[in-house]
């Protein structure tokens, strides 16, 4: 059954919705019609924001029964450059906070009525994420604190988004780097954040410290380097108080590692995903002053980590195979597996499930997810076709 916009203006109950966001009526019953708003019919119902709407973060959830907001996720800007930048966007005279930027997939978990749901960036509710969220995190914090959202990254292996081995985790951890109202969507202080979260036995990310603005650079230069070859992701730098919005930097190997990944997969992703990440390179090298040889050695790899993959997957699709990409999750109920089945279904991913493994308690379950737009565009140059 599908509903139309005025059907669904109803169920939204625009008034209210227009009151607590503090965006104009008609813009909400536009976006319905335009489906920037788009009603997702789950195990909670509720509608989401598929873009920004006025100064209301894209992925924004609002719930229906109960009623509830659970604002979106900001985008965090990033930084080529630490010098000047960090102190242009800071008070260059206050101090900021350096955590660990992990490398997994953003997930807002909150209590609704008495669910405890995980969305994910685009503010869907994802079933596995949900499970998971469920199993790791103290509910306790969310009965204390109804009215709060903890932000946080889910990583390890057992990821169907952003698999990693690389961090000694050996399923799914959450860590949490932002505790925000749900419905205004204002952060909590860094500090006050770590210990509220602390006294409850959830994880942070990590803390590096906390440093004078205008020597920050020196110190997160530091911390770069010193991840070294472990391929740890960068750092976010925040303001102490959270009132200035954060900014994110990453290091030159994560970077490679990113590069590696999607040129396999390369008409599957946006072109801008590239063009981004060859700037981070070529001012990362003028910030750090390389001379030849280091220069030569970062132009390599990032010519290693565009073409190797590449060459691999035409070589592949040459060889008659499919290019798809393994994943894998872990669930104690084979009701999960169904679900996140569904979920993928909804937000259009192309995946096969193999059958459930069971391991101790739980189910391990391997997917394949297919990155048919790669397929597609290897096939049919390999078969003669221009390429435009
Ligand atoms: P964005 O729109 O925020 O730039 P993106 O998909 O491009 O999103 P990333 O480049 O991974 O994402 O950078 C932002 C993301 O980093 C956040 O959405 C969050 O999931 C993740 N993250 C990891 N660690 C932290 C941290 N310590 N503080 C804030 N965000 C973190
Ligand atoms: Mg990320």
């Amino acid at each position: 059954m599908r509903l139309d916009a005025a059907e669904l203006a109803k169920k939204l109950d625009v008034e209210k919705v227009s009151g607590l966001l503090d965006i104009p009526e008609h813009r909400i019953t536009g976006a319905l019609k335009r489906k920037t708003i788009q009603y997702v019919r789950a195990k909670l119902e509720l509608f989401r924001f598929d873009k920004p709407i006025s100064s209301v973060e894209g992925g924004t959830s609002v719930f229906i029964k109960p009623f509830d907001i659970v604002r979106g996720f900001p985008k965090i800007s990033r930084t080529l450059m630490l010098y000047p930048a960090l102190s242009k966007h800071f008070s260059p005279l206050g101090k900021v906070a350096v955590e660990e930027k992990l490398n997994g997939y953003n997930v807002r978990v909150a209590l609704i009525g008495d669910e405890l749901v995980a969305l994910t960036r685009g503010g869907f509710i994802c079933p596995y994420t949900t499970e998971k969220a469920n199993d790791l995190i103290n509910r306790q914090f969310f009965l204390d604190h109804p009215e709060l959202v903890l932000c946080g990254e889910m990583v390890g292996p057992d990821s169907p988004y952003v698999p990693k081995s690389f961090y000694g985790i050996e399923s799914l951890e959450f860590f949490a780097f932002d505790i925000r109202e749900k419905i205004s969507g204002k952060p909590m202080p860094v500090m006050k954040r770590r210990a509220l979260l602390e006294e409850y036995g959830i994880k942070s990310v990590r803390l590096f410290g906390e440093f004078d603005v205008d020597k920050a650079h020196i110190a997160i230069t530091g911390i770069i380097k010193e991840f070294g070859d472990t391929l740890r992701e960068g750092v976010v730098i925040k303001d102490l108080q959270m009132i200035l919005p954060s900014v994110k930097y990453t290091s030159s190997l994560s970077n490679c590692a990113d590069l590696r990944y999607a040129f396999e997969f390369y008409n599957d992703f946006g072109r801008d995903f590239f063009f981004g990440r060859v700037c981070r390179e070529a001012f990362q090298s003028v910030e750090w002053d390389e001379d030849e040889a280091q220069m030569k050695k970062r132009c390599q790899q990032l010519g290693e980590s565009i073409l190797l993959p590449m060459v691999r997957t035409i070589k592949k699709k040459k060889a008659g195979e499919r290019i798809a990409e393994n994943v894998q999750i872990r669930v104690k109920s084979l009701d999960t597996v169904k679900e996140f089945e569904e979920y993928l279904r909804l937000v259009g991913v192309d995946a096969v499930f193999e059958e459930p493994q069971k391991i101790g308690d739980e189910y391990l379950v391997r997917i394949k997810r297919i990155n048919q737009s790669t397929n597609d565009k290897t096939e049919s140059i390999l078969s003669g076709q221009l390429w435009s």
